[in-house]
């Protein structure tokens, strides 16, 4: 079985190159062909002799994806990818434009376990993790394809972040490295659903990335119904990591709170929450549902949003409503790959 190159880090890499008796130096040109410039095979490392490529070529293989479609939006230009794995699987990457730069949404997983009730993602089932380079490959093939270079990843595609911990480390190391794509840990958001022992876990790496929960809830009556995660760490486990987190690096963290009417959309929930995160330094996303075919959910109204918004203003809490890019392209994941699956059935 060949190791994936693409998903060492820079130092595990220089102690590969070491291991074979090779000049330090390597270890920096063959790190920047893979994520500087993310080629796919060896045989484009231009400055790497013919007989050490064919060495390499052995002992590694380069992790990529394949764009299998493309979806460009006519309302805003969001871009959606939905991506061929080499087994044959899909995942789905979004890239957005904002005046700050171009943004892209990661899939860290094919499909995901966490089983939330209003998720697209959930819905074709669980089928294995991303390696590290095929995370960061989301990256080079929109890169490459759109002629753009992107500032921001947030880790809001498909998967659990925190379920395929190891690699989404890796892959965050591997593109905030001055050798490769160099992007700011600063501009990386991870977005989890509340896996607690690995929000402490995180916290100790002490990296400056955003962290962010979908909470979707005030309490746990509600958050149970809609998230079966919260049976295993119910909210105030959640907000109390978050507390720990937020005094361990100084870092706002925000919150994901998707609206679904007659759901999670009340006055009283809003004031509910206003309670729940009194004191934190944080920032409250609310999210317009948005409608999965098979989930039925029915988003709140513009009414019902702001005076949701205004109630956690009125009490203090950092609150914006996020705009939907992409509505007419199905841009949120999970969506793609779970009629691509439909077809091949
Ligand atoms: N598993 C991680 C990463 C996925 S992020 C997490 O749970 O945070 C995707 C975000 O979109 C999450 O906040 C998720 O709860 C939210 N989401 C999922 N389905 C949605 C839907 N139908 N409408 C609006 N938001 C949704």
């Amino acid at each position: 079985m060949k190791t994936d190159i693409k998903s060492l880090t820079f130092s595990q890499l220089n102690n590969e190159v070491a291991a074979l008796s090779l000049p330090k130096f390597r270890a920096k040109q063959i790190f920047e062909w893979l994520h500087k410039y993310g080629v796919s095979s060896f045989d484009e490392m231009t400055n790497i002799s013919k007989e050490l490529r064919s060495k390499l070529d052995k002992s590694y293989f380069i992790s990529s994806v394949e764009i299998e479609d493309k979806y460009v939006s006519a309302i805003d230009g969001t871009v959606k990818y939905l991506f061929r794995l080499y087994d044959g699987e899909y995942i789905e990457s979004v890239i957005m434009k904002y005046k700050y730069g171009y943004s892209i949404c990661v899939s860290s997983q094919v499909g995901c376990k966490m089983g939330c009730k209003f998720c697209a993602s959930t819905l074709a089932g669980f089928k294995r993790n991303l390696l590290a380079g095929e995370l960061e490959s989301q990256l080079h093939k929109a890169q490459s394809d759109l002629g753009v270079r992107i500032s921001n990843i947030v880790l809001m595609g498909i998967g659990e972040p925190l379920d395929n911990y190891d690699n989404v480390l890796c892959f965050i190391r591997n593109v905030n490295d001055e050798n490769g794509l160099n992007i700011s840990m600063r501009n990386i958001t991870l977005s989890t659903c509340g896996i607690v022992p690995k929000i402490y876990e995180l916290m100790n790496e002490e990296l400056p990335i955003t962290l962010t929960i979908s909470l979707h809830a005030p309490n746990d009556e509600i958050r149970s119904r809609t998230m079966p995660v919260n049976d295993k760490w119910g909210i105030d486990e959640v907000v109390n990591a978050c507390r720990d987190y937020i005094e361990k690096t100084g870092r706002r963290v925000s919150f994901e709170y998707t609206l679904i009417n007659g759901v999670n959309d009340t006055a009283q929930c809003a004031e509910e929450l206003s309670e729940k995160l009194k004191g934190l330094l944080c920032h409250v996303n609310l999210i317009p549902v948005n409608d999965v075919e098979e989930r039925g959910n029915v988003r709140s109204s513009d009414g019902a949003m702001f005076a949701f918004q205004q109630i956690l203003k009125n009490n203090g809490i950092n609150a914006t409503i996020r705009r939907t890019l992409g509505s007419d392209i199905n841009a949120s994941c999970g969506q793609l790959r779970r009629k691509k699956n439909e077809v091949g059935k």
